[in-house]
This record gives C-alpha cells, structure tokens and sequence, in this order.
C-alpha cells in the first residue's frame, strides 16, 4: 500500500477511535459497554434484516434490536427469542402508532419495499420515534417531501441506510474528493446490476418506484455524488435498452444506461440491469485515478486500486457502524452524514433519469 495512503487512513482511523473514545457512556475503556444502548426496531423483516442488520445488531455498541414491526405475529416472536427482547415490543403495520408508548424503542429503521417507506417512516415519526429508511428513501421527491416534514413535525431525526459511508474505500473516495490530491474528479463511469431470474417486488412500479435504477443505480449516484464532495450533477440524459426478459421487467425498466453532468464540467456515464452481474466504478482526476474492479458497492467491498498503487483495508461490519453512528448522533445532537435531505436529493436525480429516458433529452436535476 502506498505509504501516504497507508498513513492518512491510519490518522483517520485514529480519529474515529478518539471519537469514539470521547463518546457519551464509552470512555471507561475500549470493551466496556456504554451506559446505555438505545432501542431498534426494524420494520421489515425480510432479507435485509434478516441476512445484515438484525445480525449487526449483535455487533453494535450504542444501540441494539429491541423490537420489531411484522406482518407475522409469530415470526416476531421467533425474533423476540433470538435476540432477547419483550414480546411486547412486537407490532404490526397497523400499530406502530402504539410504539409511541413503549419506552423499549428509540429508533425504527424502515425495511420495507421502497413503495411502502414513505407511509412506515410518518408513522414511525408521528409515534415519536427516530427514523432510519433504507434507500431509495421514498418512490418520488413529494414522498420524501412528506417524510421530512413529519420528522420535523415530531421534532425526531432521520437518515438514510447509505452503509457505504462507514466502508474505508469509499472513505478513502471522499477523502481524495475533498483534498484533490488528485486534482478534481472529472470522468467517472461504473455500472451495478444483477440477474433476476423470477418476478419480484422490485421489479413492481407501485413497490419498487421503478426497475435497477431504484435498487442499484442509485449506488453509482452516491458514488459519482461521494467523488464530487457531495456535489448533485446539474445535466442528465439517459436511455433504456430493449428487454430482453418482459415477463419480469412488466412496467419498470430492465436496463438504463445514462450520464451525469456537473457544473465544472466533470461527467458519469453509468449502466444498471436486472439482467447482468456487474457491480464496478471508477473515477479520474488529472492527476490520478480510483478504480473499484468489483464488488464496487458491495457489503465487503475490495480490489480497489488507484494510480499511486493498491488499497488495502480490513473489512467492516458497514450496517453495525453505520447503526451505531445514527444512534450517537441522537444522544450527542451531531449531524449525520447521511440525513434524508441526501436521500432526497438522489431521489431528484432519479427523476431527472426517468425523465430523460421518457423524453430523449437532457434534463436538468433540481435539487430545490
Ligand atoms: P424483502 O422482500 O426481502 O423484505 C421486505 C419486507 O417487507 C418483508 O418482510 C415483507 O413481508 C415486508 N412487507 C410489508 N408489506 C409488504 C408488501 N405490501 N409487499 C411486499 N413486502 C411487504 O426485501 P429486502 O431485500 O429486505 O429490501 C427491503 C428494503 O431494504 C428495500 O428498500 C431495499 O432497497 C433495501 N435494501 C437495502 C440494502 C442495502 O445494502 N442498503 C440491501 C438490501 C435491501
């Protein structure tokens, strides 16, 4: 690794673990437990919070898994088992408003398909709860309007489960977009995709809010966004291929090619499928380059080179800090680094995307 690299990630890691250190009920030495570990429930208990974040939870400092919102009564209560907390602090859809009165919980993070975010995370916040949703935050910008009006209505925070942020690749992305090492970023391309064999939600216009863009391409924004130090492009335009499998991309699409353009001239041109396994990103700069050679937006994300030589570094539980994190932001009132405000601004992307690919032309994203 090369040595400068080597030695900033070590400072910052320093600073995290300083930070840490100095955190509420943590400085009684690095294995104590902090004094108190606020309340998560999830709401939503499909892949995701069954495969990363409910075993994350098992790994977090400053809060754990103390309750859950389910369809199934009994699969809650398996759940109550496995991770030790009351019957009580099980619901359904149709109660979270009754979490308002359970002390157990602090936080919910919103699970579901992204149709159905909007509608869970305004109930969470009218119970008085903080939210974190997963991404895409909503299907639509007036949706994330809503969410965001009712959070400050209930005077509760929220963020979004942009996990990547506690990855130290991506770490390292934004790093190098904020001191320009390498000078600015200025030509990025990447592309994310999988093969989905049989209809699902995600594929849904109602559920999903639209096809791989929703899922996966909103990744490659948040990358492009990362190396343009949080910067939304001004210009999209954008392209859907014909589909090659109708029967599962019915009212969504199947394939989007499209770019992004921003006002110092920097641009992306990006690719997203539910018919291919790719998953890749790179960024150039005058004076160097990044380029992520697989596993770009992944859960243990490596191969990750750049002009000055490979990086290397140990592979984090990215939900179990990106959980703890929003949970010290409650207790100490800091800021998040990934608020809704950032989901709602790739939402706006995202509509800018669509709307390029229904007209054929290039459109401005507005962010305001
Ligand atoms: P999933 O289909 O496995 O789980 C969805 C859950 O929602 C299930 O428990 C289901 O019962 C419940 N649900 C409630 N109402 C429903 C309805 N009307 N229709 C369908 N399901 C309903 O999906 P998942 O993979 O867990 O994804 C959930 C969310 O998490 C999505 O928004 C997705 O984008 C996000 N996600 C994020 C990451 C990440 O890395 N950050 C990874 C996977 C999923």
């Amino acid at each position: 690794m090369n040595n400068a690299i080597s030695r900033r990630r070590f400072l910052e890691q320093l600073g995290l673990a300083v930070a840490v250190a100095q955190a509420p009920g943590w400085a009684r030495g690095a294995d104590a437990p902090p004094a108190k570990q606020l309340g998560v429930a999830l709401v939503g208990l499909g892949n995701y919070s069954t495969r990363q974040l409910g075993p994350a939870l098992r790994e977090t400092k400053f809060c754990k898994l103390a309750g859950v919102v389910t369809g199934s009564r009994e699969k809650g209560e398996q759940w109550a088992r496995d991770y030790g907390f009351s019957p009580k602090s099980i619901y359904s859809y149709d109660t979270i408003a009754r979490m308002a009165d359970d002390p157990a919980i602090d936080i919910a993070y919103v699970v579901t398909p992204n149709g159905l975010h909007a509608e869970h995370a305004i109930a969470v916040a009218k119970a008085g709860k903080h939210v974190i949703m997963e991404k895409p935050m909503c299907n639509t910008v007036a949706e994330c309007d809503a969410v965001l009006a009712a959070c400050k209505a209930a005077k509760v925070r929220h963020s979004i489960g942009y996990r990547l942020f506690w990855d130290p690749y991506h770490a390292e992305l934004r790093r190098l977009a904020r001191e320009q090492e390498f000078g600015a970023f200025k030509q990025m391309k990447g592309d994310r995709g999988f093969v989905m064999s049989t209809w699902r939600w995600r594929a849904d216009k109602k559920l999903a809010g639209g096809g791989p863009l929703m899922d996966l391409g909103i990744y490659l924004i948040q990358g492009a966004c990362m190396a343009k130090n949080g910067a939304a492009p001004a210009f999209v335009t954008a392209r859907e291929l014909p589909k090659t499998w109708p029967d599962i991309s019915r009212d969504t699409e199947e394939t989007l090619q499209w770019t992004m353009e921003w006002p110092d001239g920097a641009s992306a041109e990006f690719t997203t499928s539910y018919q291919q396994n790719f998953d890749h990103f790179r960024a150039e700069a005058p004076k160097g380059w990044v380029d992520f050679k697989e596993h770009a937006f992944g859960y243990k994300v490596g191969a990750v080179e750049t002009s000055r030589g490979p990086l290397q570094y140990p592979a984090p539980n990215q939900q179990a800090l990106q959980m703890d994190d929003f949970a010290q932001c409650v207790e100490t009132g800091r800021a998040t680094p990934v608020p809704g405000e950032m989901g709602r601004r790739d939402l706006a992307i995202i509509e800018a995307i669509y709307r390029a690919a229904a007209s054929g032309r290039r459109e401005a994203v507005k962010t305001t």
